[in-house]
């Protein structure tokens, strides 16, 4: 075995959220000797086929919208059309720029960055090999695991590997005129509606009868139908794919599916996207060697303090498979940096994932907190829970012909009535719900909500006057 090149205070395999979050507060705050392995490009699946990508093609899809109803707002616009090959070469731009500025920021902490895919050897030993097959062997004290995941598609569909996933949408060079999704989660919805709003034929395949099923059921609900009928969505329910084909002369697709009506297809189709779920990144990592223990489905057990089953080696981000977003990746990896290395002030340092705001960038946007209904009534039992919701036109629909939803609920809890559960739907909830979080994470009551004065004209006041 090749002897160990460097040995590190503390050795990150992967340099995404979660990982750089973690290695570049332990070597700049407590002055750790920091290893960062990194495979693919800096950044992550966030950085370079996650949130910034996805939130500037729906920044474009949001600008399409507004350009449309620009008239209702007597404006004599003309749109000739949305350059997508131009668009797409400049957020690829913006991306490796940003690819610039994490490797400038490892250099500036003192981080080693290790170019490479890494495995383990042993507890404390990694080898890494680079792209030319080179194989380098690192040692360290303590190795943080977090690797993330990759998009699934169906192993059971025939022709499944015709279609392409979130990663696949970030490479697609032209704006497809017909495109299918399949999936019913954050993926499949931001991306139909990114489709929708820059008038692609977009098809939407999911299981249920509403997407989001995770969701409180008035987001399901709510958004399913406008998807449908405000966007013009073609929503296809209770939908199976059996069978997909490709016509190599064109590249066109035809799926064969069967829904609630039987065998059905659709032909003529440019992009087909696989949006059903995420795996965790562990397939290579030869877990087995230090004897890492992992779920069924691969992610790598933590405890609370995202410690795994091996001393001195720990899980964060999606690999560890709990709430997969970056600023539960970036805390938690932060709050275990300062943990192992901060002394003890830091001794019991850890992040709670109660009460974790989070956005799904439709159109318009969803924003949850806490628990959605059928979760309180579970916990606290009817009779202590009080709801109260509102649905509205929001002023900016006003002098628009076609209006979109506003929706918010409020689930309180026992006699004091604490916020245990926020949900909304409209314009600007993405903005709108990092304050109203911050009011629910310290146990916000209703009357709470109540003594604060309503912002007026604005959509967020109606929160605060819900009766
Ligand atoms: P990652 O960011 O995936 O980083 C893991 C890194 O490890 C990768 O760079 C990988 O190349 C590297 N790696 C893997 N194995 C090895 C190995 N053996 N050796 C070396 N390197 C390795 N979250 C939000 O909060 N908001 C959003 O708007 C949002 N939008 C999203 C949109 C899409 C399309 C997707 C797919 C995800 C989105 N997410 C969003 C989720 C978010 O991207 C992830 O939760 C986050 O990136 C997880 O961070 P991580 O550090 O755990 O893993
Ligand atoms: P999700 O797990 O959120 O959703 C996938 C959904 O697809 C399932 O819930 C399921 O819904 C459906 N599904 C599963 N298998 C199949 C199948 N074989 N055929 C049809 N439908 C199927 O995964 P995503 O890939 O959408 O996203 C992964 C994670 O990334 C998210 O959970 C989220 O944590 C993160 N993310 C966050 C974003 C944000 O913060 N804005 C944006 C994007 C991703 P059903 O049971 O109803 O069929």
């Amino acid at each position: 075995m090749a002897p160990i090149a460097k040995h590190y205070d503390y050795l990150v395999i992967g340099g995404g959220s979660g990982g750089l979050a973690s290695g570049r507060r332990a070597a700049a705050m407590y002055g750790k000797k920091v290893g960062i392995i990194e495979s693919g490009r800096l950044g992550g699946t966030c950085v370079n086929v996650g949130c910034v990508p996805k939130k500037v093609m729906w920044n474009a899809a949001t600008m399409a919208e507004t350009l449309a109803e620009s008239h209702d707002y007597c404006f004599d616009t003309e749109v000739k059309g949305f350059d997508w090959p131009r668009f797409k070469a400049k957020r690829d731009a913006y991306i490796k720029r940003l690819n610039g500025i994490y490797e400038r920021n490892l250099g500036n902490d003192g981080v080693d960055y290790i170019r490479g895919r890494g495995h383990f050897l042993s507890q404390n030993e990694v080898e890494v090999t680079d792209e030319s097959g080179a194989k380098t062997v690192y040692g360290a004290d303590k190795i943080l695991i977090a690797t993330g995941g990759y998009p699934v598609i169906p192993k059971n569909v025939p022709g499944a590997e015709y279609g392409v996933t979130s990663d696949g949408f970030f490479e697609l060079e032209q704006q497809p005129k017909k495109v299918v999704l399949v999936g019913a989660g954050y993926i499949a919805v931001e991306l139909a509606g990114i489709f929708q709003a820059l008038s692609s034929e977009t098809h939407l395949m999911i299981r249920g009868d509403t997407f989001l099923r995770q969701f409180d059921p008035m987001i399901q609900e709510v958004m399913t139908k406008h998807y449908e009928e405000g966007m013009g969505m073609n929503i296809h329910r209770r939908s199976k794919q059996t069978k997909v084909e490709k016509d190599e002369a064109t590249g066109k697709l035809t799926i064969h599916y069967e829904d609630i009506n039987g065998p059905a297809v659709l032909k003529d189709v440019d992009t087909l996207i696989w949006a059903i779920g995420r795996a965790p990144e562990t397939g290579d990592l030869m877990l087995d060697r230090p004897g890492i223990e992992t779920t069924e489905k691969g992610h790598v057990i933590a405890d609370e303090f995202q410690n795994t089953n091996v001393p001195n080696i720990y899980s964060i981000g999606d690999v560890s498979g709990k709430l997969e977003l970056t600023p539960v990746a970036i805390a938690a990896g932060r709050r275990l940096a300062d943990r192992l290395f901060g002394g003890p002030k830091f001794a019991t340092a850890k992040l709670d994932y109660d009460n974790v705001p989070s956005v799904v960038f439709a159109h318009p946007e969803i924003g949850t907190i806490g628990l959605n209904e059928p979760e309180a009534r579970k916990k606290f039992g009817d009779a202590n829970i009080k709801v109260y919701k509102t649905s509205f036109t929001a002023m900016y629909y006003a002098m628009l012909e076609h209006k979109g939803p506003t929706s918010y609920k409020l689930i309180c809890e026992g006699e004091n009535e604490r916020v245990v559960g926020l949900h909304i739907i409209g314009l600007g909830s993405a903005e709108m719900l990092q304050g109203f979080g911050v009011a629910v994470k310290m146990g916000a009551t209703k009357a709470d909500f109540d003594s604060c004065v309503a912002i007026h004209p604005t959509s967020a006041e109606e929160l605060v006057t819900l009766r």
